[in-house]
C-alpha cells in the first residue's frame, strides 16, 4: 500500500534542499515527474536534485530543448514536456527513463502513456509567495521506502 506525504516549505532554499535530500536516496533508472502550475517551483526543485546529484553546471529550463543531460554523481536527464502538449510524439523517452541516470519530467502527464509504472510522482502548489506544497506520491515499493527514509 502506498501513501502520499506532504510537506510545505517556507523559502526556495528550503525546497532545494529537500531536493537535495532526496537526491542522495536515488539510483540509476529512476524517475520522477513534476507538476505544478507555472512558477510553482519545478525548476527549483530540479536545481536541487542536480546540487544533490553533484552536477557542477547550473541547471535551468530546458526552455527550447526538451532534454537537457547533466554529468553528476549519476547522470541528471532533465525534461520539460510542456512543447509536447498536443503531440504523442515518442522523442526515445526509455532511452532516458531506463538510462544510467535520474531522470526528472516537468509538466509529466502530457506523456503519461510513456511514463514508466515504478516513479515517483511530486506535485508542488503554491500556497504563498515564498510558501508551497509538496506532494510525493510514489509509485511502486522502492520508492515508499525512499519516502519513508525522506520523511525521517
Ligand atoms: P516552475 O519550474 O514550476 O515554473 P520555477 O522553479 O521556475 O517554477 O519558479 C519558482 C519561483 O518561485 C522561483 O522564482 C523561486 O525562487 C520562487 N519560490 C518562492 N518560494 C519558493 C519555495 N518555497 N519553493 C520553491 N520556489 C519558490
Ligand atoms: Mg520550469
Amino acid at each position: 500500500m502506498s501513501s502520499n506525504h506532504t510537506l510545505s516549505t517556507v523559502s526556495p532554499e528550503e525546497t532545494t534542499g529537500f531536493a537535495e535530500k532526496l537526491a542522495s536516496l536515488l539510483h540509476a533508472g529512476d524517475v520522477l515527474t513534476l507538476e505544478g502550475d507555472l512558477g510553482a517551483g519545478k525548476t527549483t526543485f530540479t536545481k536541487g536534485l542536480a546540487k544533490g546529484l553533484g552536477v557542477k553546471r547550473t541547471v535551468n529550463s530546458p526552455t527550447f530543448t526538451i532534454v537537457k543531460e547533466y554529468e553528476g554523481r549519476l547522470p541528471l536527464y532533465h525534461l520539460d514536456v510542456y512543447r509536447l502538449e498536443d503531440s504523442d510524439e515518442d522523442i526515445g523517452f526509455d532511452e532516458y527513463f531506463h538510462g544510467d541516470g535520474v531522470s526528472v519530467v516537468e509538466w509529466a502527464h502530457f506523456i503519461e502513456p510513456y511514463l514508466p509504472k515504478r516513479r515517483l510522482d511530486i506535485r508542488i502548489s503554491y500556497i504563498g509567495e515564498t510558501e508551497r506544497k509538496i506532494e510525493l506520491s510514489p509509485m511502486g515499493e522502492d520508492f515508499d521506502r525512499v519516502c519513508e527514509e525522506l520523511m525521517k
